[in-house]
């Protein structure tokens, strides 16, 4: 009941009824204890992406239900769960996404804002979550002025500025070099056990998912 994130019977399906018919999810469960990794391996077009925006809140299934932490978020009106998706999720995705305008700390204080943080703490929080991933230098930079691992470092950050409980990461480190890959993977899991979050981490990459406490496979639309 109290599990991070559980997903039960979830089905999806994109041009239902149409000749170009997708079915994507055919009934996957998944349950995801408090604190636990999981790695989410399948190949390119198993439905990782589609799984994990439906996890996410950012899609809804055609059939199954969410339930995180005993809520069931299913039903729920697209307010609660945009609430939901503000203060209980991270998310990360493989590209990272920041808004290009904004410098690194304001891409981590724009969220907390909208969370009703105030501005002196978000800022505070953003100098925090950006020194441990080793950029206090780069707070005042754009993305653009940024390396692809630091700008992904700091959309790490950006996913953690709310202090969710869960974190789903879509490849978060697939545009990366292997090397740089390697550190910056690092860098996400010491966030992630150093909060005792919860995550759900897609990857193409088996070395990667064998550090983390558990695999799931992406089968025929059902994880195994
Ligand atoms: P993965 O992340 O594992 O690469 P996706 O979840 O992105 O897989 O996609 C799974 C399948 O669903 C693919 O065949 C893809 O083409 C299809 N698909 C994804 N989104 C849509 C959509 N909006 N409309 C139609 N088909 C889609």
């Amino acid at each position: 009941m109290n599990d991070a994130l559980h997903l039960s019977g979830i089905e999806k399906g994109y041009n239902l009824g149409r000749p170009n018919e997708i079915r994507v999810l055919n009934g996957a469960d998944l349950t995801l204890a408090r604190g636990e990794v999981c790695a989410l391996v399948a190949p390119s077009g198993a439905g990782k992406s589609t799984l994990l925006h439906i996890a996410g809140l950012l899609d809804t299934p055609d059939a199954g239900r969410v339930t995180m932490a005993g809520d069931d978020l299913t039903g729920q009106s697209d307010r609660a769960r945009t609430r939901a998706r503000r203060q209980r999720i991270g998310f990360i995705y493989q590209f990272h996404h920041l808004l290009p305008e904004f410098t690194a700390a304001e891409n981590i204080v724009l969220p907390q804002l909208a969370n009703g943080t105030s501005a002196a703490d978000a800022r505070a929080r953003a100098e925090d979550l950006l020194g441990r991933v080793g950029l206090s230098h780069r707070l005042d930079h754009r993305p653009a002025e940024m390396s692809g691992g630091e700008q992904q470092r700091t959309a790490f950050c950006r996913a953690l500025a709310n202090a969710p409980s869960l974190l789903l990461a879509d490849e978060p480190t697939g545009n990366l070099d292997p090397g740089t890959s390697d550190t910056v993977f690092e860098t996400l899991m010491a966030l992630v056990r150093e909060t005792g979050m919860s995550a759900l981490i897609a990857t193409h990459n088996l070395a990667l998912a064998a550090r983390m406490d558990r695999t799931m496979r992406l089968e025929g639309g059902l994880l195994v």
